[in-house]
């Protein structure tokens, strides 16, 4: 099926023209230059949002496929896309299509507004020559199991609510390279990683690791009590949250400064042994962008959890990151959502003080004609009940128009510490005699020292170890970046056609082909399509300021992750710069908290009962045997 390309008809991806939607028309409120007002006769609908009428389900009509291929056809000037919605959200991140699948699921109408010409933000996949690449996430946990297997993962429940799966392939390991050389395989269970600490660290390091498993227990418990899906940003997550509110749950308020402080608290106290504190400095690092000194302590909890739960939890989605975004696209446009690509949001359009709408960058002109019309003729969508940003922090200032947002909150914001960027190396190899065994995951670690400093930690991942398909036969599809240690300001106002911006693409690409090197020594040779990402790829593909891995928010500052809501009124955010903060789940997370915010709580609680095992039921029980902390 075509992604969506609104092309000719103005469309979503696979978007038919729907009977639930309102008639498209364009909005009759002119434009001006900071801010749009919307037709007045209008207005009375803003107050009844709330009581938004439920959609008939929209079966879906095309699957995410060949359009996602950098070969079709640039956009045209399509048909006018003003409409009126519901909700509108800016991005298609995972954070943005939770949010808008769940709200779809909810009963409101959504439109989903992504600039790119591919959905998914930084999780998008995108195909070259026959190869199929992921662009950025690679490595998932819990996201394939069967419908209500009572997964931690937001995600997860995120699909199992709007009826759509994911099929994956299990396993357990990653390797990792060490600087003072070797390899060794980390094992994503309790005592297969206890057998790791003790060769590489010894029976100290193994004793102040048991010691700091065993303070991180309570911690476990109290992450894996309280799902996602029961949280909201609202006094209303007093009813909610109140089923899990067991005996479990008592002296967990000494519990919660720890979950919500910075991971060090609990390493500083149990371990000393430096090799082990480097190790657990590397975890952070890999999840959060930060060490142990600003990595949030729940996010660590979550990680143990998995780990001791004793079940191959890692999952590699067939198909690539794709398939996730796509069973999120299905689950929306089922419920009657859409999402609209090549759909840049210009402005947040206020009305009455309130986000009302958004206004839309006209396409790009495919004829001289098609450039007139979209200069005469603003595109506005009206969004009857408010707009989801699902663009940074930073991004999402740049949104709003002047005067729209309390000054302090603003600067606040535009003032969030932004970690450094990426250097990606995508290749499409020779597979002909790669070892049968090749893990698809790899860490190369130079330096112990300078853990965080550019280009030190190196990840590489080969997806068609566990999906042949991703390359044409007898190929592999190979992905290496540095993540959150390449300065941006080394590429800042770099042309991308210049030949120093191409010279710098092999400089910075070097330490990751001597990285791929330690796995496949002839991977030069091997290598027949070569694509390097930059800061600037990054910035330009998923519009993040600076090309930033995301928010540098340290959990030892005691700021602390903004949630949903947000200081101008119609406004919520999602997405990796919210709370939990940067990640997969967590910006799945982020994506259900803001829908979950934004429905009544009585559909919060309907949509709860549907998901969540009841406490005391057979698949509570089952979750709590699968859970850790009740192990
Ligand atoms: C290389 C890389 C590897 C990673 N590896 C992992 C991993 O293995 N596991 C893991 O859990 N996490 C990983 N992460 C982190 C994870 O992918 C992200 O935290 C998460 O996907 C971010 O989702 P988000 O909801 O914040 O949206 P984003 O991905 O930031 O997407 C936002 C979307 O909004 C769109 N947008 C912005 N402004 C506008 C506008 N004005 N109009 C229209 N659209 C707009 C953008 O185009 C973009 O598509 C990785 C990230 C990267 C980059």
């Amino acid at each position: 099926m075509q992604l969506l390309n609104s092309k000719a008809t103005g469309r979503a991806v696979g978007q038919r023209r729907e009977k639930t939607l309102a008639p498209l028309q364009p909005l009759r409120a002119p434009l001006a230059s900071s801010s749009v007002s919307i037709a007045q006769e209008d207005r009375g609908k803003l107050a009844t949002c709330r009581a938004a009428s439920p959609t008939a389900v929209v079966q879906p009509t095309r699957e995410l496929e060949a359009a996602r291929d950098p070969a079709e056809p640039p956009s045209t000037n399509g048909g006018d896309r003003s409409h009126e919605t519901d909700y509108v959200v800016i991005g298609s991140g995972i954070g943005g299509l939770c949010c808008a699948a769940l709200l779809a699921k909810y009963g409101y109408r959504v439109t989903v507004c992504e600039s790119h010409y591919l959905a998914g933000g930084a999780a998008h996949s995108f195909a070259v020559g026959g190869y199929r690449f992921d662009a950025g996430p690679s490595f998932f946990l819990g996201i394939g199991g069967p419908p209500g297997d009572g997964s931690p993962n937001p995600l997860k429940q995120v699909l199992d609510a709007v009826g759509e799966s994911v099929e994956t392939k299990k396993y357990d390991r990653w390797v990792v390279y060490p600087p003072e050389g070797g390899f060794f395989p980390n094992i994503a269970s309790g005592s297969a990683y206890e057998a790791t600490i003790l060769k590489h660290g010894g029976p100290e390091a193994l004793a102040q690791w048991r010691a700091l498993d065993k303070a991180m227990k309570p911690l476990q418990t109290a992450a894996g009590l309280f799902p996602a899906a029961a949280l909201r940003g609202d006094l209303g997550v007093a009813l909610t949250g109140a089923r899990f509110l067991g005996p479990e749950m008592m002296g967990m308020g000494l519990i919660a400064p720890l979950l919500t402080g910075p991971f060090s608290a609990l390493v500083d106290k149990h371990v000393t042994h430096p090799w082990l504190r480097a190790f657990l400095d590397l975890e952070c690092f890999v999840l959060s962008g930060m060490t142990a000194r600003d990595t949030l302590c729940a996010e660590m909890a979550f990680m143990f959890a998995e780990r001791n739960a004793g079940r191959t939890a890692i999952d590699y989605p067939m198909g690539g990151s794709e398939a996730i975004i796509s069973a999120l696209v299905r689950g929306i446009e089922k419920h009657g959502g859409r999402v609209l690509l090549r759909t840049h949001v210009e402005q947040v359009v206020m009305e009455g003080g309130r986000a009302a709408g958004v206004r839309l960058r006209p396409q790009g002109p495919a004829s001289a004609s098609a450039s007139a019309s979209s200069t005469t003729k603003p595109e506005l969508i009206r969004a009857r009940c408010g707009v989801v940003s699902n663009a940074s922090v930073w991004d999402t200032q740049k949104l709003l128009p002047p005067g729209a947002a309390p000054e302090q909150w603003r600067r606040t914001s535009l003032k969030t510490p932004a970690l450094d960027s990426f250097v990606h190396l995508h290749l499409g190899i020779d597979a002909t005699g790669l070892p049968s065994d090749l893990e698809c995951h790899h860490l190369v670690v130079n330096s112990w020292e300078q853990l965080t400093g550019p280009q030190n930690v190196i990840i590489a991942s080969v997806p068609t170890v566990f999906d042949p398909s991703l390359a044409p036969p007898g190929k592999a599809t190979v992905h290496c970046y540095c993540a959150a240690n390449e300065p941006y300001d080394l590429w800042a106002g770099l042309d991308r056609r210049s030949p120093e911006y191409k010279a710098l693409k092999e400089e910075r690409a070097a330490p990751l082909w001597e990285a791929l090197e330690r796995f496949i020594p002839d991977i030069r040779d091997r290598t027949e399509l070569k694509l390097v990402g930059s800061p600037l790829t990054h910035e330009r593909f998923v519009r993040r300021h600076r090309g930033s891995y995301g928010p540098g928010i340290s959990a030892a500052g005691g700021a602390g992750w903004p949630g949903p809501k947000t200081p101008v009124p119609g406004l919520t955010v999602c997405g990796d710069s919210c709370m939990p903060g940067i990640g997969v789940p967590a910006a799945a997370a982020s994506g259900m908290i803001a829908a979950n915010s934004l429905a009544p709580v009585w559909s919060h609680l309907k949509m709860m009962d549907a998901l969540l095992p009841q406490p005391g039921s057979g698949g509570a029980k089952a979750a709590a045997a699968a859970a850790p902390a009740r192990r």
